[in-house]
C-alpha cells in the first residue's frame, strides 16, 4: 500500500489513471481522449467518512456516472476492500440496466440527435416518406427494395415508405440464431416454412411487412405457389397477400418498445396466430395471441411454441 504524494493530477491522479488503463473500474468506460478523460475522476472505494484511504490500494478510476450512483453507499467496517469494490460494481450494473431501459424507451433514438436547425444530420427512425397518391405495385416496391439494397424498405397500410438502415451487426447476429433455430426445428418437423427477415409480406390492410422472422404451414405455402403459377405475370416479384401464422420481431436498441409492439398488433390484427417480440435490451419475451392480452415473460430461458409451432422451443439463453 503506497501512499500517494501531492495533489496535482501529476502528483496522484495520473498514475491510477495510467494503473487502470485510463477506464472506469466500474463500468468499463473508456477514457481515452481528452473529452472523454475529462469524465473520469479518481474514486476511493472505502470512502473517506469511514476510514478510506488516499493510497494506491483504495484508489480507483472512475467515470462521473459510477461515481454518482456509488457515492451515497454504506458500508459496515468489516467489510474487505474487494467486498466494497464487488458491492459498488453490482450496484453500476443495476443502475445501468434501468438507465439502459430508460433511454431505449424514452430518449433513443430521436432525441439525441441535433436537428438540421441545430447543424446535426437528424434523421427520424425510421424515416416516414408518404408514397401513398402512387399507390406502388409489389413490383415497384421490390425493385425500390433492390435498388436500395441497404437498406429495408416497408410500406405502412396508409402508403408511407418506412426507410430503415441495416441493424446493428449483434441485432443482425442475433436475428441469425433466431432464424436458425426456429429453421432447424421446422426442418426437422416438415409442416411448415420459415422465412428471412428480408421477406415481404403484403397484409389484407395493403401494409407490406417483413417479419424478423415468421412461419407458416407447408400447404398454405405451396397453394400460394400454385396460384403464381396459375398468373400470367410470373416475374416473381409479388408479396404473399396474407401474413404469416407465426411471427417473430426483435427488438434493437435503436427500437421504442412501443414501436415494435405496434408491429405486433398489426400483424395479430391482420391474421397472425402467434406473435413474440424478444426484448434483449429488458430480456422479456411479449406473447401475442389472437383476442388477449400480450402475456410478458421475464428473463425467460426458452419460449414454447405452443399449438402454432408444435414441439419448438426457442432456446434465449445464447440471445441474452
Ligand atoms: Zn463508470
Amino acid at each position: 500500500m503506497s501512499a500517494l504524494s501531492g495533489t496535482s493530477l501529476g502528483g496522484y491522479g495520473h498514475p491510477i489513471f495510467k494503473r487502470d488503463g485510463y477506464r472506469c473500474v466500474f463500468c468499463g468506460f473508456d477514457g481515452n481522449g481528452f473529452n472523454q478523460w475529462r469524465q473520469l475522476t479518481i474514486h476511493r472505494i472505502r470512502p473517506k467518512r469511514e476510514g478510506g484511504q488516499r493510497s494506491a490500494d483504495n484508489l480507483v478510476t472512475a467515470c462521473q456516472f459510477c461515481i454518482s450512483v456509488t457515492g451515497r453507499m454504506e458500508f459496515s467496517t468489516d467489510l474487505s476492500r474487494d467486498e466494497v469494490l464487488r458491492l459498488k460494481k453490482e450496484q453500476v450494473k443495476e443502475r445501468l440496466k434501468d438507465f439502459r431501459c430508460f433511454w431505449a424507451d424514452k430518449v433513443a433514438p430521436r432525441d439525441t440527435a441535433l436537428t438540421p436547425e441545430q447543424g446535426g444530420t437528424y434523421l427520424p427512425h425510421p424515416l416516414l416518406l408518404d408514397v401513398s397518391s402512387l399507390e406502388l405495385t409489389d413490383w415497384q416496391l421490390a425493385k425500390i427494395s433492390s435498388d436500395n439494397g441497404d437498406l429495408r424498405i416497408e410500406l405502412t397500410a396508409k402508403g408511407e415508405l418506412v426507410i430503415m438502415p441495416p441493424v446493428s451487426t449483434r441485432t443482425g447476429w442475433q436475428e441469425g440464431r433466431l432464424f436458425y433455430q426456429l429453421t432447424a426445428w421446422a426442418d426437422r418437423d416438415g409442416t411448415g416454412v420459415t422465412f428471412s427477415p428480408s421477406s415481404g409480406f403484403r397484409l389484407p390492410n395493403r401494409a407490406v411487412k417483413a417479419p424478423d422472422v415468421s412461419w407458416m404451414p407447408r400447404e398454405r405455402w405451396e397453394a400460394w405457389l400454385r396460384e403464381q403459377e396459375s398468373e400470367e405475370e410470373k416475374d416473381g416479384e409479388t408479396f404473399a397477400s396474407f401474413c404469416p401464422d407465426f411471427v417473430l420481431e426483435l427488438r434493437s436498441s435503436r427500437d421504442t418498445l412501443a414501436s415494435v409492439q405496434r408491429k405486433l398488433e398489426e400483424y395479430l390484427e391482420n391474421g397472425a396466430r402467434l406473435g413474440w417480440l424478444i426484448d434483449p435490451i429488458r430480456k422479456r419475451v411479449h406473447i401475442y395471441r389472437p383476442g388477449t392480452p400480450p402475456q410478458v415473460l421475464e428473463d425467460p430461458a426458452t419460449v414454447s411454441g405452443e399449438t402454432v409451432l408444435p414441439g419448438f422451443e426457442l432456446n434465449l439463453r445464447e440471445i441474452w
